[in-house]
């Protein structure tokens, strides 16, 4: 099997390993220590301001989106939520369910958000702005700087869902000031799904701190903060894939982060240098080194879900369909985990197959 999708994504063997041992107990000074490192080290990674935390929750990414709103955010908030895609509807979604005002800059299919966007929500009492930073169902990976002056001169509480971009794009939670970035554990950290981190500034810890009502309880980040100050949590987490985490971050850390995120870089450059040659074209603006969407031509003889239905039946290759009004003409190819130049062969060689069989 060869996995271009944005995640799960592949692993690496040492990783694999790590999954195969028995899970050991975790209320012990031994796993206290190994997270309190995982803390350190993904904040490192995200070069965090000092005074950072960060807590790791077991649940997928969704479950960091859901907590940083519903402990940051009440009904005295309001909020601006950046919406360009299935990802940014979702960020809307829980603000709705928790009753939380918002609004929503819409941006198309592909594009990327600009100044004039932002425009007619400047000075108008908002509290805090919701970015997936990487809109993972277009490709677009949004202009943070944009985003960050437009949150320091409206003093906004600045949320990053940053699951598909973090070490596959330059982050910098400092330079952006971003008071919360949400890091999933299935995209380009190459782990299993089941564990989602939150990463706040010391101003957003305050904030929590200090809230008298949190209407959750699995999700609540104060009791989440308390108990990861002696490296622990307050429910049962994935300890496996904290344990595999503990290894992927020390790796990343040893080799770089620059490093990582090249290696996400050169595949996609690699994979759009030679997509001309098949009936697709790159979809959107700005592309994340994370992933390429790309749109069918016309002259194609097969729909974007087709391609990915016959990729996967008949060569073993999995991308990524896209759902919705998208489902017929866009599909998408990932650029994370555990890939080579050798994989893309083997897809570019499918295609090539495609191609002379008259399916695309
Ligand atoms: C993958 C992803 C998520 C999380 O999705 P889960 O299925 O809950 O892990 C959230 N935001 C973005 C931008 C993503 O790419």
């Amino acid at each position: 099997m060869r996995n271009f999708t944005v995640g799960p994504v592949a692993m690496s063997q040492d990783i694999l390993n790590i999954g195969s041992e028995q899970i050991p107990y975790f209320r012990t000074a031994e796993f206290s220590k190994l997270m309190l490192e995982n803390e350190a080290m993904i904040l490192r990674a995200a070069n965090a301001p000092a005074g950072s935390r960060a807590v790791f929750l077991t649940g997928s990414g969704t479950s960091g989106m859901e907590a940083a709103v519903v402990n940051l955010f009440d009904e005295d908030d309001k909020v601006l939520v950046v919406n360009g895609g299935s990802f940014g509807a979702r960020f809307a979604e829980i603000c709705r369910v928790y009753g939380i005002p918002h609004e929503e800059v819409k941006l198309s299919f592909g594009k990327q958000i600009t100044a004039n966007d932002l425009a007619p929500f400047e000075n108008q009492g908002f509290t805090g702005l919701l970015v997936n930073i990487h809109e993972t169902s277009t490709g677009v990976l949004y202009d943070a700087e944009l985003l960050s002056a437009f949150c320091r001169r409206n003093n906004l509480k600045f949320v990053v869902d940053a699951i598909s971009s973090f070490l596959a794009d330059p982050f910098d939670m400092s330079k952006i000031g971003a008071d919360a970035v949400i890091v999933g554990s299935q995209k380009a950290i190459a782990l299993p799904p089941g564990i989602s981190a939150v990463l706040l500034s010391s101003r957003a810890c305050e904030v929590i701190s200090l809230r008298e009502r949190i209407r959750c309880f699995y999700l609540n980040l104060k009791e989440a903060l308390k108990n990861g100050e002696r490296g622990q949590t307050p429910f049962t987490p994935a300890v496996g894939i904290l344990l595999q985490m503990h290894k992927r971050l020390s790796g990343i850390l040893t080799r770089g982060v620059a490093e990582e995120i090249r290696k996400a870089k050169r595949l996609a450059q690699y994979f759009r240098e030679r997509i001309a040659n098949f009936p697709f074209v790159v979809a959107s603006e700005s592309c994340s080194n994370a992933v390429t969407s790309l749109r069918v031509l016309p002259e194609c003889k097969s729909t974007a879900f087709e391609i990915f239905e016959i990729l996967k039946n008949e060569y073993g290759i999995f991308v990524c369909p896209n759902g919705g009004d998208l489902r017929d003409s866009v599909f998408r190819v990932g650029h994370i985990g555990e890939l080579t130049a050798n994989d893309y062969e083997a897809l570019f060689s499918a295609f090539e197959d495609m191609k002379s069989s008259g399916k695309i």
